[in-house]
C-alpha cells in the first residue's frame, strides 16, 4: 500500500547490484537519493512510493555510487551534490568539510565531512538539523564491522577519517553503502575472539541475513564496540597482529591499522 501523505523524513533502503545499498531520504512526497549507482531501482522506488526526486547526493566517484546519475537527470532536473576533490563531471554543487546542505523540499540538513582514504575526495554527510534521529551517510569509508579499501589514500588519512566518524554520538545511525557485514565480522572475530560484544553481534547479524534483512544501518556505538578498524589500539588486536608476524611489537597505532587493512585484503 502506498501513501502520498507528507511525514517526517525517513530513509528507504534500496538494494542494488550484488551487495550495494542506495538510500532514498523522503517525507512521503519528496525524495533525495544518496549514491545512486543504478537508476532503475531508484526510479522503481520513486514510482512505487509516488515520490518526486529533488536532489542527488554523492559520497565519492566510484561507478557503483554514481552510475545512475545521468539517467536520473533525464527524468528529474535536480542539483547534484558531491565531493569537490573527487572528479565527478555531474557534480554541480561541489562540497568540502564545513559546507552545509539543505535538502530541497525536505526538512533535513547535512554537515559535510572530508573523509579521504578510500578515494582522495570522499565525503560523508552528517544530519545536523536537530532531528531526534541522527544519520550518517558515509559511502565506502566506514562499513558495518569494517572499512573501505585504501584505493587512493594513506593509512594516516583513513585513520583520521574514521576518527571523525567515531567521534559522532553513539546513537548516530550509520548508512554505509555495502552489505559486507558477515565477511567483515568473520575477520573481526578471528583477530579479537575474546570480545563478547563482537561475538554477540556475529549471531545477531547472521540471523538478520538468514531472514534476508539488511544489517545496515548500524550505529556508531555498535561499531566502536565491535569494528576492528576503530579498535586497532586494543591490546588483543595488537597481539593478534604481532603473533601473525604482521606488526612489530611497539609499532604505532597507524601501523597497526595499516597491518589490519592489509590482512583483511587477503583474509
Ligand atoms: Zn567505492
Ligand atoms: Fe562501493
Amino acid at each position: 500500500m502506498t501513501s502520498t501523505a507528507k511525514h517526517a523524513a525517513t530513509v528507504l533502503t534500496v538494494p542494488a547490484f550484488a551487495d550495494n545499498y542506495l538510500w532514498l531520504i523522503h517525507d512521503g512526497v519528496h525524495a533525495v537519493v544518496v549514491d545512486p549507482g543504478d537508476a532503475a531501482p531508484i526510479l522503481a522506488a520513486l514510482n512505487q512510493h509516488r515520490l518526486t526526486l529533488t536532489a542527488i547526493l554523492l559520497t565519492h566517484h566510484h561507478a557503483d555510487h554514481i552510475g545512475g546519475v545521468p539517467e536520473l537527470l533525464q527524468h528529474y532536473a535536480v542539483p547534484v551534490f558531491g565531493p569537490r576533490n573527487d572528479a565527478i563531471a555531474a557534480v554541480a554543487r561541489p562540497l568540502v568539510e564545513g559546507d552545509v546542505v539543505s535538502l530541497p523540499r525536505l526538512d533535513v540538513e547535512f554537515a559535510v565531512l572530508d573523509v579521504p582514504g578510500h578515494t582522495r575526495g570522499h565525503i560523508a554527510y552528517v544530519r545536523r538539523d536537530g532531528a531526534a534521529e541522527r544519520w550518517l551517510f558515509c559511502g565506502d569509508t566506514l562499513f558495518a564491522g569494517g572499512c573501505g579499501r585504501l584505493f587512493e589514500g594513506t593509512p594516516e588519512q583513513m585513520v583520521a577519517s574514521l576518527s571523525k566518524l567515531a567521534a559522532l554520538p553513539d546513537d548516530t545511525q550509520v548508512f554505509c553503502a555495502h552489505e559486507y557485514t558477515l565477511s567483515n565480522l568473520r575477520f573481526a572475530a578471528a583477530i579479537e575472539p575474546n570480545n563478547l560484544a563482537l561475538m554477540a553481534r556475529v549471531r545477531i547479524e547472521a540471523a538478520k541475513r538468514e531472514d534476508g534483512v539488511p544489517t545496515v544501518p548500524t550505529s556508531i556505538g555498535v561499531e566502536k564496540a565491535t569494528n576492528p578498524f576503530l579498535r586497532y589500539s586494543e591490546q588483543e588486536i595488537v597481539e593478534s597482529l604481532v603473533e601473525a608476524g604482521r606488526l612489530a611489537p611497539g609499532a604505532s597505532p597507524v601501523a597497526a591499522f595499516a597491518a589490519l587493512r592489509q590482512w583483511k585484503n587477503s583474509f
